[in-house]
């Protein structure tokens, strides 16, 4: 049996970038992600996301690889759920809220303070605002424009 070449959520081509980059679905999780991070940009590639995160959480390398698998996972649960089971996303929001509640499960894993901060960045993640994070940072945000980043990238 070939496997569905369409993309389960639009007309698109289902390619491992479309579904986890390029679809309005992987885009508006990116999108929110990056509010909540503090940039102005979104990443719509793998190599571009190792690239944008070195930027957003330059310190902050022990969350980039835990961001990306609780990303990517809520991404092809929803797809999976979409092809399999027939079961479309409610709405979009309910992407970020499966990125959190896999981040929040996944933070038993981290030392103390680094639990707080994903807690953090998972209620700002909920509510779609930026100010936390930004306060949180001390007002250091997340404004780079890396040239390796194009303005594709933009939210
Ligand atoms: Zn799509």
């Amino acid at each position: 049996m070939a496997g569905q070449e369409k993309c389960s959520f639009c007309s698109g081509s289902e390619t491992i970038n479309h579904l986890f980059f390029d679809c309005s679905m992987a885009s508006y999780v990116w999108s929110l992600v990056a509010i909540v991070l503090g940039s102005p940009l979104r990443p719509t590639s793998m190599d571009q996301f190792w690239v944008w995160i070195n930027n957003c959480l330059l310190n902050e390398k022990q969350f980039h690889m835990m961001g990306l698998a609780a990303i990517l996972w809520a991404l092809w649960r929803a797809r999976n759920n979409a092809c399999f089971e027939k079961k479309l996303t409610r709405s979009l929001t309910e992407n970020v809220f499966s990125v959190c509640s896999s981040i929040v499960y996944w933070a038993g894993l981290q030392k103390g303070d680094d639990q707080k901060q994903l807690g953090r960045w998972c209620v700002g993640a909920q509510r779609g605002d930026a100010t936390l994070s930004s306060k949180e940072r001390n007002g250091k945000r997340c404004l780079h424009n890396p040239s390796s980043l194009t303005q594709d990238g933009g939210i």
